[in-house]
Formats: structure tokens, sequence, C-alpha cells
């Protein structure tokens, strides 16, 4: 057993934030990552709005730095998944696929997943034409016509960033307005190569050994039709990452950690930080701000 003052579970920008604010107040911080560092912001192409960088950041070169800065401060990543949390007195005892430790403070930082479509053909076709990641996938397209499902902020964005490479974007969305904020939607307004399909749901993605359709049914008049598209970008939401605490902290009906304005769980000692936090604006400025806000009240707790 290793004994650790801080135990910061998830390294996105909100787990690195508190892993920078932990350990330069000299507390003792390791911080499990069980996939890749950064999180979700590793499939955003471009992030415009982060203060401070006014050129535009990729979510991975934006998240190296952060990664970086954590490390200097003598912050511990460590690739492992964590399995369960427990209790002991004021102590939380964290299992590893590979250790256990016993940690004063836990900073939950596990973030949010994207949501599937769930439709015949999304599976099959997942690494043959479908891809939740532009970032990762959109070079592929190049001259090719994609299909993004979604009206929110990151299907707008993802879909502005593929019409670099594709030469057509339908923009699929269940609904006749879409959810993204008004600059980002007059982006896609603006760009001749995005077309709007609205009042539409995907019923089926088809194909051969790669994606060649996507069947939808307009909801409002039940017709239905087939769009001939190359690939099939999802960006329908995203799903909180919080079952290793189900049992443990208060969740919302969605299943994200309710926490007080100082990311305060009912358990003290023990916070959520950044997008598996119950909140109103789920952006890197956010999750940055919540993990510098419990690492600093941690400290403060500890010393009291
Ligand atoms: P979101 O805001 O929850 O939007 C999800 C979209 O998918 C909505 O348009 C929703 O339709 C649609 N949808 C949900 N389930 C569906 C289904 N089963 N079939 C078809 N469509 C479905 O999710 P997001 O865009 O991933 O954003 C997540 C969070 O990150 C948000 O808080 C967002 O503001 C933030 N974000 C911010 C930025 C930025 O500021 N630059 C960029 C990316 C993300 P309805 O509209 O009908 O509900």
């Amino acid at each position: 057993m290793e004994n650790i003052d801080l135990a910061i579970i998830g390294a996105g920008p909100a787990g690195l934030s508190a892993a920078t604010y932990g350990a330069r107040g000299g507390l003792r911080t390791i911080v499990f990552e069980k996939n890749i560092v950064g999180g979700q912001i590793t499939l955003t192409a471009e992030i415009e709005n982060y203060p401070g960088f006014a050129d535009i950041q990729s979510g991975y070169d934006l998240v190296e730095k952060m990664q970086q800065q954590a490390e200097k401060f003598g912050a511990v990543i460590k690739e492992e998944s964590v399995e369960s949390i427990s209790i002991e007195g004021h102590n939380k005892v964290i299992k590893t696929d590979q250790n256990t430790y016993e940690a004063k403070v836990v900073i939950y930082a596990t973030g949010a997943s994207p949501r599937k479509l769930d439709v015949p053909g999304e599976i099959e076709y997942t690494g043959r034409g479908v891809s939740y990641c532009a970032t990762c996938d959109g070079a592929l397209y190049r001259n090719k016509v994609v299909a993004v499902i979604g009206g929110g902020d990151s299907a707008i964005e993802e879909a502005m960033f593929l019409t670099k490479f594709a030469s057509k974007v339908y923009i699929i969305h269940r609904r006749d307005q879409l959810r993204a904020v008004h600059t980002i939607q007059q982006k896609a307004f603006d760009n001749p190569k995005i077309e709007l399909v609205l009042d539409s749901v995907v019923r089926e993605v088809k194909g051969d050994q790669q994606v060649r359709t996507v069947s939808i049914e307009n909801v409002k008049s039940k017709a239905l039709s087939e769009l001939n598209v190359d690939g099939v970008f999802v960006y329908v939401g995203i799903i909180p990452n919080s079952d290793l605490v189900k049992d443990l902290l208060d969740l919302d009906k969605a299943g994200f950690v309710v926490t007080d304005v100082d990311m305060q769980t009912k358990i003290p000692g023990f916070y959520a930080v950044g997008d598996i936090r119950q909140k109103s604006l789920r952006q890197v400025v956010t999750a940055t701000s919540d993990g510098a806000i419990a690492a600093f009240l941690a400290e403060k707790w500890l010393n009291e």
C-alpha cells in the first residue's frame, strides 16, 4: 500500500489542473489515467476559446502543455486503471489494476465519453467509416462526403474542421434548430461545404467493407431516405464516467456528480471536477478552474 496526499482520478484538463495546483502546493500527488492523458479534449481538433492562447491550439497540444506543467511541479502520472475507491475513516483507499494506494484526498476527474447513436450498423462500421473523432480520422476523408450527427457545439465545430478535407459535410440533426451557440452556428451556415439535414434521425448505417449510406427518417413527414456518404462522425453528446462512484456520491438523473460550489462532494476530502460534475458549462476553461479550486481547498482541508 502506497500512502499519498492527493489522488486525482483522470488526466484531462480538470485533473491536470488539480495536479498542478496540488503538487505546487506541496501535496504528494498522483494522477491515475487508464486511457490516454488528455481525455476528451484530445479528440478536439481546434480550441480557439481557451484564454491566453489566441492562436488555435489542437486539444492534444494544449493538454500536453498542461501535463508538462503538472509534472514540473512534481505530480506523478500513472497509467493505471482505478478499479475501486473505498472510504476508511478520513482516508480513501484506491485499488488500481496494479497497486493499492491510501490517499488523504481524492479529486475525481474522470470526465465523460461520447454517447453512441445506438442504431444498426454503428458498432459494425466503427473504424470502417463510423468515427467519434474528427481530429483522428478527418484526414482519411479528403475529397469525400461525410455526415456529422448532432446539433451541439461539438457536432458543428467538428463539422467545420471536416470541411478542410471533405468535399461535402452533411449535418444531420433531429430538430429544426441547432443546439450549438450562435457564433458557432453562424460559421456553419456560412460554409458552402456544409449542408444541414434538419428534423432528421439516422435509422441505420449501411455499407459493404466501408460505410456507403446512412438511412435517415424525417421526424415530421416520416419520410425515409438514404444519403450516400463515405464517413459518419457521431457527436450526440456525452455520458458521464461515474460508474466508480455511483454508490459513494450523489449523482444527478443523468449520472453527473453533484458537488457544492467548492467542488466538494458529500464525502469530506472527496472532490469532483470537470465534465463529470453537474454544471452548466462544460469547457476546458471551466474544467481547469474546477481543478484549481478543488486542489486549493483540498490543501486547506488537509491543513485544518
Ligand atoms: P450536447 O451539447 O449535449 O449536444 C448533443 C447534440 O446531440 C444535441 O444537438 C442533441 O440534440 C443531439 N442528440 C443527442 N442524442 C441524440 C440521439 N440519440 N440522436 C440524435 N441526436 C442526438 O453535446 P456536445 O455537443 O458533445 O457538447 C458537450 C458539452 O461540451 C456541451 O456543454 C458543450 O457546450 C461543450 N462544448 C463546448 C465547445 C466550445 O465551447 N467550443 C465545443 C464542444 C463542446 P438536441 O439538441 O435535440 O438535444
